[in-house]
Parts: C-alpha cells; structure tokens; sequence
C-alpha cells in the first residue's frame, strides 16, 4: 500500500464523511473525531492521531474500532486494523522505537544466550569463569585486564558475552561494548577511509563506552595501524580503571606479530588459561543440553554421554554438535525412548570414523580392535544382538577388558549396554574356560593382544 502523505490524506477524507453518517451523533463525532488524521501505516496498521487521550480510549472500544476498520475497507479494499493514538504518545513512540544508533560498532550486541548460569564449569575452566564473574560484579576493580586464551571451542566467546549480560543486569546503565577483534579492524578500516563523520574513533571510546570486550585479539596481529589506535584505546580504559577483557587463542607472549607493546600489556594483565574439559564436566554438559531440550536424564544411558564426551570433549563445540546429531537422528531417523551406546554410536557414525579411538589403551579401543578382527562394527558387540558370531566378539572384548585393564565387572557392563555385574562375568569366564582347549581362539586373542599393543 502507498503510504505517502498525499495518500493518506485522501484515504482519510473519504473516510470521515462515511464516519459522520455511522455515529449519527455530530457532536460526539466532533468530539472523538474532529482534528483527526492518519499518521502512517505500518503493515496492516494504520495509526490515526487524535486530539485527546479520552478520544483515544473511546475510539480502541469494539464497536468504534470495527466501524472505522469496515470503512477503511470499504475505501481501499484492503483489511487495515486501525490504532487511536494522540500526538504526544506517538512521538514518544517513534523515538522509543528508533535509538539513536551509535556512530561506531552499530551492529554490536551481546548474545542474551550466553550466560553464567548454563555455562559449565570443572577444572579446566574454573579460573576463567571465577575470574570473568569479578569482572562482571566489579568492574575495572580486582582484575584488569583479563585474557583469556585458549583452543578453539573451549567457551572464551561464551564467557565474553555473559560478563557483558551479566555487567549489564547489575549495572543497567553500563555500556558494554563486545567486539570480534575482526569488526574492530573492518570499523577501523571504514574511519581511516573516511566513511564516519564526527568523533575520532579512540575519542568515541574514551567517552562511549565503559567496559570493552574484544574476541579473539590474535586477529589483530601484523595490522600496525590497527595496533597502533588499538593501544591507544587500551591505554585510556586501564589508566581511567574501565574493565577489559580480551581473549585470544595463545597465551599472549607467544602471539606473533603482535606489536611487542600490547604483547607486553597483555602480559601484565592477568592472562588465564582455558583447556578443554575433563570426562565429567563434559558429561555435565551434555546433561544441562538434555535438560534445556526439556529432556529427561534418565532416558540417556551413562556409556552413550561418556562416549560422546571421550569422542568430541575435546572441543564442546563439536560435542554439541555431536550431541545435536544424536538429538535429530533419536527423533527423526530411529525414534528410541532410551538412547543407548549403540544409539549413539549410530548416530554420529557420519561424523567420525568410530573405530579410530585415542591411542592409548582404553575400553572402547579394544572394541574397536575386537570389531575391527571380526568385521563388524562396534556398536554390533556393543548392542544385544546375539548371534554366535556377534556374542563370541562380544565376550572376547569383555575378556580382553577385564585381562588387559583390570576393569570391574560393572563397569565393563556399561559398554555392552548396561549390562549386570554377573553377565559380564560369564562372558569372560567362558572365554577363559576355551582358551584352555581352543587353539583357534588363543590365536585369535594372540594376535588381538598384539595389535593392542600398536
Ligand atoms: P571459543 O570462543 O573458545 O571458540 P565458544 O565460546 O564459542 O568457544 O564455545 C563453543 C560452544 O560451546 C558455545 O556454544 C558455548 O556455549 C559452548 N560451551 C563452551 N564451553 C562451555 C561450558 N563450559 N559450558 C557450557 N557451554 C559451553
Ligand atoms: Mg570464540
């Protein structure tokens, strides 16, 4: 629909001769309608300016509200919802509705989804996290900066965003800027050029912004200029007591081409290492994507998240990635109530070659070598199918476990699909009882044990 005022002129003054005849009262027309014009329109709204908040309330009645909508229908064959507004709520309407964007950064925003409370924490991240949570209640006071280093995927850009959401919630009117340390050279770029009118950009920092955020610092390396204002910057927020925290892959002093005074300042910052996550915690935080998938922990047998966990916890981001697929085959490809190891061995067979596992010796590596001997797959020993040949792999991985590892029965029992204490048992004691007379088999595990030792 045409919105120019032209338009909106003339809709309205076909419009208000056809209302005059509906409210069959011209005082009370004059009264809720005199002075009336439309102001814009906005999808299927058009807003109508009347003069007094009385107006307004009588007109959003039903009654009023259908006969203007009929009307305007009538008018420009078009369903239009009409909304009564008087001039001094619309105006405080269209400046609530368009802030002024800020000269610089303007797409910059904290992700309301990475917080504190669903990030997980163990050793391996605990000083970071206790550190980012100081910075985030007292800002610029016991730290600063902070850089967090670390691999990939191991929750530094996490932990940015919830000292932003966090800083934000306790001290609403702070300005927290967060920045890829790649948008801060794009924006620098775009200054140098000339594109941005106004304040210089380290004037702008010095009086925008009150704790800055910067995302993966090594991106600035070999960018003198960048360096350059960026250690400007720097300087201003440490010497006026603004919190920093940065982050990058290395611990600073092995960030080469880094200009050797920001290498430096990093340094004396507090630089606090990330690594990626032991077994439990990872376990742990599989189990908080189970429960934030509304999900019930019951239903995911222990072995299947340990596996999950040992395969991908080297970096959560491919963990949960794996965990997503298991969630999307679990629901569309093989619908399980329960999901066991089997299941999820399935479910991630597109992404990793299962049957490579960590070198050293482990449960699941002597299955895999187990699987590997008798050409089946592992999640075939690990599951209850029970054909001669199927079990006989099974017991023997059971034995190999037990006799290479010294692994209770139990625990062996998680891999094979939770199985009891005494099944395990049997399996491994008639191995035991054969290998006294089968020569075939003491060859099988013969040279089982020797490829183990590879
Ligand atoms: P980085 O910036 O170190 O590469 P991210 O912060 O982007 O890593 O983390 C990758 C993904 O893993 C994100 O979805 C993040 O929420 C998640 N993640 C990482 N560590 C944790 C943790 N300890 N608890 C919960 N989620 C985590
Ligand atoms: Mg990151």
């Amino acid at each position: 629909m045409d919105s120019k005022p032209s338009t909106l002129v003339a809709i309205w003054d076909q419009a208000l001769p056809l209302l005059q005849k509906e409210f069959d009262d011209d005082q009370a027309f004059a009264t809720f309608l005199g002075e009336s014009y439309i102001d814009h329109i906005d999808g299927g709204e058009v807003f109508v300016v009347v003069n007094s908040s009385v107006a307004e309330t009588v007109l959003q009645q039903a009654k009023y509200q259908s006969m203007v909508n009929e009307v305007l229908q009538r008018i420009t064959e078009s369903n239009f919802v009409a909304h009564f507004i008087t001039a001094d709520k619309l105006s405080a309407y269209h400046t609530e509705k368009e802030p002024e964007k800020p000269q610089y950064f303007a797409d910059s925003v904290l992700n309301p989804n990475y917080t504190f409370k669903n990030f997980v924490t163990g050793p391996s991240n605990r000083e970071a996290f206790q550190a980012a949570l100081i910075a985030s209640q007292q800002p610029g006071k016991l730290y600063n900066p902070i850089l967090i280093y670390g691999d990939s995927g191991l929750g530094k850009t996490h932990l940015l965003h919830a000292i932003g959401n966090a800083a934000k919630e306790k001290y609403p009117k702070m300005r927290v800027l967060y920045v890829h340390a790649q948008e801060f050279l794009d924006e620098y770029i775009k200054y140098v050029k000339g594109d941005k009118e106004g304040a210089s950009i380290v004037d702008w920092f010095k009086n925008s912004v009150d704790m800055l955020l910067v995302d993966d610092v090594q991106f600035l390396s070999n960018k003198k200029a960048t360096e350059e204002t960026f250690f400007s910057i720097y300087n201003n927020f440490y010497q006026n007591g603004k919190q920093i925290v940065l982050t990058s892959d290395q611990h600073p002093s092995k960030l080469n081409g880094l200009d050797d005074r920001l290498k430096s300042r990093f340094v004396q910052g507090l630089p606090l290492s990330i690594h990626a996550p032991e077994m439990e915690t990872c376990v742990n935080i599989l189990k908080t994507r189970i429960q934030a998938n509304n999900l019930n922990i019951e239903d995911f047998d222990p072995a299947a998240l340990e596996f999950l966990a040992r395969r991908f916890g080297k970096n959560v981001r491919e963990l949960e990635g794996a965990f997503d697929r298991l969630l999307f085959y679990t629901i569309n490809i093989h619908p399980v109530k329960h999901v066991d190891l089997e299941t999820a061995m399935r479910s991630v067979s597109g992404l990793v070659d299962v049957k490579e596992d960590e070198e050293k010796l482990s449960e699941q590596k002597i299955i895999n070598t187990v699987a590997d001997y008798y050409n089946l797959a592992p999640y075939q020993i690990q599951g209850n199918v029970r054909t001669s040949q199927i079990a006989m792999a099974r017991h023997i991985s059971m034995y190999l476990i037990r006799d290479l590892m010294d692994v209770p029965f139990q625990k062996i029992g998680r891999y094979f699909g939770g199985k009891d204490h005494a099944t395990v048992m049997n399996g491994v004691n008639k191995v035991e009882k054969s290998l006294k007379t089968d020569t075939a088999l003491a060859q099988a595990v013969n040279e089982l044990k020797e490829r183990l030792k590879k």
